[in-house]
């Protein structure tokens, strides 16, 4: 089975299709998602910013499309970043945001937190389902390793005693939140629907303009 996403993320792309791979389904990039306008993420929280994404490039895609929307929550600083991860030091990318974590975090000992994924799923651009995960952590002193993208070389896997960026993909696709989110979602998809979910019902859902 073929579920669209909506990402430009080239690190939540590679997760996404590692999952689809496990679960047995295919995912591609919506059609046309580099001409479509980003919507801006104006939620309060992880599930409002997921269905607004969803539903956005769900009106131009038939069948199921799937928006991820994550990040990372440190107790000791409240929840932040939060739901303002991508952009927690502004434009700047990942290294300035991993800076600013660092620095926020200066002289605290406790340094627990946890990455959240909330997929939402839509139907010719209807919301579906919605399904959350998290993984627990400790945010490192400094950076660490190569792989991943984002956090992950300040996010230290307690079970394994070492980060994110030190594990490469396929370990990560075990344990992950957006791993825990994406079997979710991929097992809805695969149970028996009500009406016909063939690739003939895609192709004839007649695309919404916009
Ligand atoms: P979104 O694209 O609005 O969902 O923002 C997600 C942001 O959260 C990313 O740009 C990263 O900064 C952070 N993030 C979410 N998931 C991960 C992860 O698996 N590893 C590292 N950083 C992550």
């Amino acid at each position: 089975m073929i579920v669209y996403c909506a990402t430009t993320n080239v690190g939540k792309l590679k997760e996404f299709r590692k999952a689809a791979e496990i679960a047995g389904c295919v995912v591609e990039v919506a059609p046309g998602l580099d001409v479509i306008p980003v919507p801006d993420e104006t939620g309060s929280t992880f599930e409002a910013n997921a269905i607004l994404k969803a539903e956005y490039y769900g009106a131009r895609t038939a069948g199921y499309l799937f928006c991820d929307d994550s990040g990372l929550e440190v107790d000791a600083l409240g929840g932040a970043p939060g739901v303002h991860s991508a952009r927690y030091a502004g434009d700047a990318g990942d290294a300035a945001n991993n800076a600013l974590l660092l620095k926020n975090l200066e002289g605290i000992v406790d340094r627990a937190g946890r990455f959240v994924s909330v997929i939402a799923l839509v139907e010719n651009g209807r919301l579906v389902q919605t399904f959350r995960g998290t993984v627990e952590g400790v945010i490192a002193s400094a950076e660490s390793g190569p792989h991943g993208f984002g956090y992950d070389p300040l996010f230290c896997y307690p079970p394994w005693n070492c980060t994110f960026g030190e594990a490469e993909l396929a370990r990560k696709a075990g344990v992950s939140h957006r791993a825990h989110a994406l079997k979710l979602m991929f097992e809805f998809v695969a149970l028996p629907r009500n009406h016909s979910n063939s690739i003939a019902t895609y192709r004839s859902f007649p695309f919404r303009s916009t």
